[in-house]
């Protein structure tokens, strides 16, 4: 028996017989030009295949290659290499001398962009090909193009498994959206295993093993059973109240950072937006998002949620979210630097241009507006000064917005729980950010491995400075949210929810799993795990 760990690309647990993917020969003397015409029909015929089954996000990832393919920078650098060399062999030197240069920047984003373009060199090679798979198999393969993603037999493949790729790569997002579990960024031992092996996969742990023996096997069939039958519980509760059973409502709101998760949010029951992560629009190109860009995003997402809340955080990135084209000054600890609400001081025509939009769009619907990583008083007085000079613009060209649109923060940082008294004064609301928190009050990066020990929310001092934050609310009467993983893990929310936060925002797929625990709690069991998780 062998563990291959990796990232979970996809929830589920799957058991089946490995079926190793090897791409088909390179040859053959079609022209580039064929060639190029062919793969921009592809990717376009993708795309429509996707949108056909609702999944607009997902198809963008094909809009983006097909343009990728027709980019005339890539017909020049295969021309250039055309002399002596057959089409294969100059698309492929022309693909990597594109690609390797990305992939070996830190920046997981422009490394996501490098996959795209290996991604449109195999659509050229024509080494795409559709797997002839045993029913049940689970597929694995150094790497899959989102266009072998799709194009999978789904009524065959269980699970599938790549060397590389990340939990947010497209072929992570697009096994998500079709249901598929899988587990990326696996060691190269995954490929070791012949044809025929039998293997679990736990697209959530993002584990693979090869060869279970029979109690490894009996102990993930019970796995298996057991999520089923919480999932079966879950769905029962979509339609039910989030409530103790002593009749305590608490807000159960969605975080989200696409569309296409707005849409999964709404299925699990959200009754809110408590985070609408505005990253990504922003991430990903050459240019920030236009005003009017960012406005039809904000009013699709209020359509979406119907007069439900929708909490827009404006720009948080810095730290470990680097904007490629308005890099940060070098700095020698990021998440101590110009990040979150400090860059948007460092580029305050950007936040100016978001803050528009979003006043626009806040005709539209309940939105309120959220700033990420405040320290001080005097940050939120900036923002509330850049605020009112956007209404006095927008009134003066009689555009219709919403100036009043609730204006709240971020409680991420110590300074901003000790002082939240003073904050809540001139803030509208609050919402804990505690992956942040957990990290700063800690000392401890959440994005170095060797300290992941050392870095949790689920901490004593977190949920002290939680409390001393509702504490602070109280006088301004102002309410508090948390939208950190804390809120997500049922347990935790339970301690929240007693030491008396009113809503909770998690990724959508953990709403069922919280709403049942509060369902069979009362609200006397909320503030004892609340005093226990503050002394603990
Ligand atoms: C947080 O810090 O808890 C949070 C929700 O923001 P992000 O994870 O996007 O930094
Ligand atoms: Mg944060």
């Amino acid at each position: 028996m062998i563990e291959v760990r990796g990232a979970g690309g996809a929830p589920g647990i799957v058991t089946g017989p490995i079926v190793l993917y090897r791409p088909a020969s390179t040859t053959g003397t079609t022209s580039f030009v064929d060639r190029r015409d062919r793969a921009v029909a592809y990717f376009t015929a993708l795309g429509e295949r996707l949108r056909a089954r609702d999944l607009a996000d997902e198809a963008a990832i094909f809009d983006a290659q097909a343009l990728l393919v027709a980019d005339p920078a890539l017909a020049a650098a295969v021309t250039s290499r055309a002399s002596g060399a057959s089409v294969p062999e100059a698309i492929c030197a022309a693909i990597d001398e594109l690609a390797a240069p990305l992939e070996a920047l830190p920046d997981p984003y422009l490394r996501g962009r490098a996959s795209d373009i290996r991604a449109v060199g195999a659509a050229l090679l024509g080494e795409e090909r559709s797997p002839d798979l045993p029913p049940g198999a689970i597929l694995v393969a150094r790497d899959l193009t989102p266009a072998e993603t799709v194009n999978l037999p789904l009524s065959s493949v269980a699970g599938l498994v790549t060397v590389l790729g990340s939990a947010t790569g497209h072929t992570a997002i697009l096994a998500r959206a079709l249901g598929i579990p899988a587990v990326v960024g696996l060691g190269e031992e995954a490929l070791t295993a012949p044809d025929g092996t039998p293997a679990i996969l736990d697209g959530q742990a993002g584990l693979l093993i090869l060869d279970p023996d029979r109690a490894t096997t009996a102990r993930y069939v019970e796995l298996r059973a057991a999520q089923q039958a919480a999932t079966a519980r879950r769905t029962a509760l979509i339609g039910l109240p989030a409530e103790t059973s002593d009749g305590r409502r608490i807000a159960l709101w969605a975080n989200v950072g696409s569309l296409s998760e707005v849409k999964a949010a709404i299925s699990a029951g959200a009754e809110g937006i408590g985070l609408l992560r505005t990253e990504f629009l922003f991430l990903q190109r050459s240019t920030p998002p236009a005003e009017d860009e960012q406005f039809a995003a904000y009013v699709s997402v209020l359509r979406m949620m119907a007069e439900r809340p929708v909490v827009v955080r404006t720009l948080d990135v810095g730290g470990d979210k680097p904007l490629a084209y308005l890099p940060p000054a070098s700095e020698p600890n990021p998440f101590l630097g110009e990040r979150g609400i400090r860059f948007s001081q460092r580029f305050p025509d950007l936040f100016r241009t978001q803050l528009r939009a979003l006043l626009r769009a806040a005709v539209y619907g309940d939105l309120r507006i959220m700033l990420p990583m405040i320290a001080t008083a005097a940050d939120l007085d900036w923002a509330r000064g850049e605020l009112a000079a956007v209404v006095d613009d927008l009134r003066a060209s009689g555009t219709d917005f919403r100036g009043e649109a609730p204006f709240g923060i971020m409680i991420e940082t110590p300074a901003a729980a000790v002082m939240a008294d003073r904050l809540a004064a001139r803030a509208a609301f609050f919402s804990v950010g505690s992956n942040d928190l957990a990290q700063y009050a800690l000392a401890a990066d959440r994005t170095v491995a060797q300290l992941a020990g050392r870095y949790s929310g689920d901490d004593p001092a977190v949920y002290r400075l939680i409390a001393m934050t509702v504490a602070g609310s109280r006088g301004a009467g102002i309410s508090v949210g948390v939208c950190g993983e804390l809120a997500g893990d049922p347990h935790a929310a339970m301690a929240l929810v007693g030491l008396g936060v009113a809503e909770l925002s998690m990724a959508p797929g953990s709403i069922g799993a919280v709403k049942e625990q509060l369902r069979a709690s009362t609200f006397a069991d909320a503030e004892q795990a609340g005093r226990r998780a503050c002394s603990s």
